[in-house]
């Protein structure tokens, strides 16, 4: 049934009714102090559609992104694998773009242009979060605290001149406005300057079953054939792709200023298997979203039978912390446990489940622990080699070990 009231943000298109709905949830990465007031004002639905025409999977809910970003609990070099992401990036970059000057929008904590500086590249950087910048800036990293848009180009070309490559990790699909930001590239990007974005991809949300990452800042999820799309209607050419580990499964995109650029060999070949796994057909996530309901309903049961008999805490307090334990009501877990200062002493948003440092779990460990952040199982394992109690993995399917 077609759903007038809501159109694909990209293309226009009329959709029809999300494919996957939650109710009332809280934003995900709202981590509050216990003290701190809680009004239901801040929980909102989430509705995700899938175009039928451009092939774009999106929100129907879209938050100011000042609620969402101006002050983030989350930094990068906290993370180890991202740093290494970053450090791979940063050869990646030398290797295929030699650029001289480098501009990353959302750049976090600087973990990129850090890696960057050491190989002799000028590099500049702009978030709008105010925590994180200070982290940046006390690294003697040149920071705006501004969201990339073409008022900053004066100012950017005059501290560095033309910039040879302009990029986004894991920002570029959380904006409303996406065309601002291409608008923003090409007035700052060199003759033959690129534009590189690192996005989740539409193939591995699929996969591996990722509805816990259909949180209210992840707005687009994209797949090559959509942000294609989205390009073309610009002016613009992807000229290369690369798929990645990052957060569960990501693409790199890099894109031409310029229409009608020959694509890589790697384009042609994304685009072909997207097209045998009907990646971009609005059925293929209807099926994905009865999928996604019914892992909830399997998780919820088996982690709320084992909570009755046993101490259950979970690991991780990323925003899938935040999905499952909303989704699922999980109120029976004890704690959850995170090393990250801007999280750790804080609580789950909604369920109201306190975070602690890994040490806590040091001191009373439990009988099983929920990897809420299952993509980095591997890692914590690895750290808290010691647990002799149960791990459970909720996806890509759910594991107890
Ligand atoms: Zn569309």
């Amino acid at each position: 049934m077609a759903n007038n009231s809501v159109v694909c943000r990209q293309c226009g298109q009329a959709q029809n009714d999300p494919v996957f709905r939650l109710e009332a949830m809280p934003l995900a990465g709202a981590f509050q102090k216990p003290s701190d007031p809680v009004s239901s004002d801040n929980y909102f639905p989430i509705s995700l559609h899938a175009c039928g025409r451009c092939g774009l999977v999106q929100l129907e809910e879209s938050i100011s992104p000042d609620v969402l970003f101006r002050n983030y609990s989350f930094s990068t070099n906290t993370i180890s694998s991202l740093v290494t992401h970053f450090s791979e990036y940063a050869d990646w970059l030398i290797t295929n773009r030699n650029p001289s000057t480098v501009f990353e929008f959302g750049c976090n904590d600087g973990t990129l242009l850090k890696f960057l500086r050491t190989k002799g590249v000028k590099v500049m950087g702009a978030d709008a979060a105010n925590n994180i910048v200070d982290f940046a800036r006390a690294e003697g990293l040149d920071v705006i605290n501004e969201y990339f848009t073409v008022d900053l180009a004066d100012e950017i070309l005059k501290k560095i001149g033309p910039i040879d490559v302009v990029t986004g990790s894991n920002c570029f699909a959380h904006n409303p406005d996406p065309i601002a930001i291409l608008d923003a590239a090409r007035s700052v990007l060199s003759d033959d300057g690129v534009f590189i974005v690192e996005v989740m991809y539409a193939g591995d949300l699929l996969k591996k079953l990722q509805w816990d990452t259909l949180y209210h800042e992840h707005l687009t999820v994209f797949s090559l054939q959509s942000i294609s799309w989205l390009f073309r209607s610009q002016g613009w050419s992807v000229v290369d792709v690369v798929h990645l580990p990052m957060h569960a499964g990501s693409i790199r995109v890099v894109a031409s200023p310029k229409l009608d650029q020959k694509p890589s060999a790697a384009v042609d070949a994304l685009l072909a298997a997207e097209k045998s796994m009907r990646l971009n057909a609005h059925q293929t996530w209807v099926d994905f979203g009865a999928r996604a309901r019914r892992q909830i309903s399997l998780v919820a049961d088996v982690t709320n039978a084992l909570a009755q008999k046993n101490r259950l805490w979970a690991y991780g307090a990323s925003g899938r912390a935040t999905m499952w334990m909303n989704a699922c009501n999980m109120d029976y877990i004890e704690r959850v446990v995170d090393s990250s200062p801007l999280r750790a002493e804080r609580v789950v948003p909604k369920v109201n489940i306190p975070i602690v440092f890994p040490d806590e779990m040091r001191k009373t460990p439990p009988d099983y622990m929920l990897i809420t952040a299952w993509n980095y199982a591997a890692g914590i394992c690895a750290k808290e080699y010691w647990y002799q109690g149960r791990w459970i993995t909720p996806l890509p399917e759910l594991k107890i070990w």
